[in-house]
């Protein structure tokens, strides 16, 4: 595009002015021509088509007929003043209603005058009619354009006029003026070969669609468009990655790895443990800095491999961090890796928001002259105060849970970047993957270790409670262990309380002292009070945990084997997916029992069947996204990477797929962009590149 014309703000665009452009900025961050060219209607009204008053009645949607105004009555007064107009069709009749802009409406239309009318019926006692209908002078040599775009907007922008049809206006007054200044940044050849709109036909038809063939030829090409320097952005910044930022180079498989893989590893790897172990391997020794994303589902053995990646540090003289999101988590990651750690004589440490001040200052000297080895912590690593001797590589654990600030600053403990391993649990549909972490490279374990069964997973309503508590009490008397888990949303934090405290008392009467022992755990107890109850149930102190989600991570005791997940329509999928995780660790056959009230919404019920038929995180990962969106799926802070105009990653992968191929190509021929034909690709990716947060360098 040339970009000065497309760069003029939109304040100087006729019918919009200072004050509707304030509004534009701030609620659609529309602050240029280009931008409003960008704001794409997000439906579109068949106009074609004509219906009767009454096939009109049954249609939840607009409509337009034709017919004629056969009385007008102005009622009420001031405030209460309406229009009412007895619009037919020949056959029947409805009133039409305006209640706003009495005078002018009714000095605008006339009676006995044919008019194509468009709007949508509502009802009112029993009374069919159409509140505010937009009106057309009717007659043969009209015509109407077939598909009236619709905008979105906002309260205040619509109270200035700036409603749908305002958009529409503005938009296709801009659009006139812009005719033959669109540049395409695709050459003519590219466009040909992959057969796309040409960016100016595009822009027309997607406000203006002559037939739905040319609106989704629009679509396609804006959404393959915007795909494709995603893709080249992620795809760039990678190959930045992998040529310019230069890391340490741990080409030594030393003492410290080998003597424990000989000797003292509690099991065999599976195969996609060892996979995975070589690509890491294959990035720490590049001399160029690691970048990936080890995606697993819960309980596919993440851990020894992150444990074996710090040794890799270790044996070529770094020292190794692991950050984890909870204090319970970077407790029993703790655990785990201390025993490892003891029997190869490595200095460990753990640091958190409750490390006591003294500890605290002993451990930071540590960290600093290089004695600690290895330390494990919450966000308390990334205090400034902390400070390393030679870190070479950061593990994060369940990596969706930390900020993308939080995680550049640990990034930044070093001269040179240190290796990062990104680790989640949360598998992420290949879709979205591509988008987010299209710039990482992605190792995945799908294969679990060996030995583990299924997990039956069954839906009960309420009316089914007691023979559920018969079915733990069962279980129980084969020394099992059992969760019982209720749902914590914020908004409503104090009704999820009393649930809780209301479930804990009948769970109490339902499996009484001294048979029985029970442990509860949820967000309003101190730490210590948490994790004490924590290590009773851990111990096998206790026989039933009642918890908020604040288990829902990373928590291992193998022993428990039943699931129990209260109201569970009130969980999202991941959610549910991860709970479940917590069972079937052991030897056990384990099980996972749904709990629902009645009534259930219809996502609610997918979202249960989803969970009875499949343990496939993937699969499972692939409906929350069609469910929720990609933005939830991910939590707030990445969603701006995915701040999409037109495509939809829960609907266009095929776009993804083949912008994200093309874009590969492209690259492979010509890395830097070079050829002349290319030049305005490359400004566009230019652009991009400075000025974006360089993504690569956070996640
Ligand atoms: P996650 O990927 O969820 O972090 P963990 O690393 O906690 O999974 O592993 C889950 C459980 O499986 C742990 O008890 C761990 O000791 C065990 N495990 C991991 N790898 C293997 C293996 N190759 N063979 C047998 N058990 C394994
Ligand atoms: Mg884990």
């Amino acid at each position: 595009m040339q970009t000065k014309f497309f760069d003029t703000d939109i304040t100087f665009l006729k019918g919009v002015g200072p004050e509707k452009a304030e509004l534009l900025k701030k609620d659609f961050s529309i602050h240029t021509y280009f931008d409003l060219l960008h704001h794409f209607p997000f439906r579109y009204i068949d106009r074609s088509k004509i219906v009767s008053i009454k096939d009109a009645i049954y249609q939840d949607d607009y409509v337009q007929i034709a017919g004629t105004i056969v009385s007008l009555t102005e009622t009420g007064k001031q405030r209460s003043k309406k229009l009412i107009a007895v619009f037919s069709d020949g056959k029947n009749q409805i009133d039409l209603v305006w209640f706003q802009g009495v005078s002018w409406v009714k000095a605008s239309i006339k009676n006995k005058q044919s008019y194509l009318l468009f709007g949508k019926i509502k009802k009112y006692q029993n009374q069919f009619y159409i509140p505010h209908p937009d009106l057309q002078e009717f007659n043969a040599e009209n015509s109407f354009k077939k598909f009236k775009p619709v905008y979105s907007s906002s309260e205040k922008l619509s109270a200035k006029g700036l409603n749908s049809n305002g958009f529409e206006k503005i938009i296709s007054q801009l659009i006139q003026q812009v005719e033959g200044k669109i540049e395409d940044p695709f050459p003519l050849d590219f466009i040909q070969q992959i057969q796309l709109l040409p960016l100016d036909e595009a822009i027309h038809e997607i406000h203006s669609p002559d037939s739905l063939e040319n609106l989704q030829k629009a679509q396609y090409r804006l959404k393959f468009e915007e795909l494709f320097f995603l893709q080249l952005e992620l795809l760039s910044r990678k190959l930045i990655n992998h040529q310019k930022n230069t890391s340490f180079c741990f080409n030594k498989i030393g003492q410290y790895f080998n003597d424990f893989f000989s000797h003292h590893m509690p099991f065999e790897l599976t195969s996609d443990q060892k996979k995975v172990l070589r690509e890491i391997h294959n990035d720490c020794k590049s001399s160029f800095q690691m970048n990936r994303l080890l995606q697993g589902d819960v309980g596919s053995g993440k851990t020894i491999v992150a444990f074996f990646t710090m040794l890799l540090a270790l044996d070529n003289g770094f020292q190794a961090a692991l950050m984890a999101p909870t204090e319970i988590l970077v407790q029993q990651h703790f655990d785990n890796f201390k025993e490892f750690a003891n029997v190869l004589n490595l200095n460990i440490a753990k640091l958190s928001s409750s490390t006591k001040k003294k500890e605290r200052s002993s451990l930071l000297s540590k960290l600093e002259s290089g004695e600690i080895q290895i330390i494990v912590g919450t966000h308390a690593l990334i205090e400034e105060q902390v400070i390393f001797k030679n870190l070479g590589v950061v593990v994060i654990d369940e990596q969706h849970r930390f900020g993308v600030a939080q995680r550049a600053k640990l990034w930044h403990k070093n001269k040179k970047n240190p290796h990062i391993l990104v680790m989640t649990a949360t598998p992420i549909p290949r879709t979205l993957a591509m988008t987010v972490y299209g710039d990482l490279d992605v190792s995945i374990i799908k294969e679990l270790p060996p030995g583990r069964k299924p997990i039956t997973t069954v839906h009960r309503f309420e009316s089914s409670r007691l023979s559920v508590f018969q079915f733990l009490k069962e279980e129980i008397a084969k020394n099992r262990q059992i969760y019982i888990v209720y749902p914590l949303i914020e908004e409503s934090e104090k009704l999820d309380y009393m649930n809780l405290m209301e479930g804990y008392e009948s769970i109490s009467r339902a499996f009484p002292l001294p048979e029985y022992r029970i442990s509860i755990v949820h967000g309003k107890m101190k730490a210590e009070d948490k994790d004490f109850e924590m290590q009773r149930f851990i111990k096998g102190e206790t026989q039933i945990m009642v918890a908020t989600t604040v288990i829902e991570v990373g928590v291992n005791v193998p022993n428990a084997s039943v699931m129990v997940i209260e109201s569970a329509e009130r969980f999202g999928l991941s959610q549910l997916h991860q709970l479940r995780g917590r069972v079937g660790r052991g030897a056990e056959k384990s099980y996972c029992i749904l709990m629902t009230g009645n009534k259930i919404s219809k996502e609610g019920k997918l979202r249960l069947e989803t969970m009875t038929e499949s343990q496939d995180g993937f699969k499972i990962a692939e409906v929350d996204l069609k469910l929720r969106g990609p933005g939830d799926l991910l939590g707030t802070q990445q969603s701006g990477i995915l701040d999409l105009k037109i495509a939809d990653l829960t609907k266009d992968g095929e776009v993804l797929s083949r912008a994200r191929t093309i874009a590969i190509k492209m690259l492979e021929e010509d890395p830097s962009l070079e050829k002349k034909e290319l030049q305005k690709i490359r400004e566009k990716l230019e652009n991009k590149l400075n000025n974006k947060i360089n993504w690569s360098k956070i996640s």
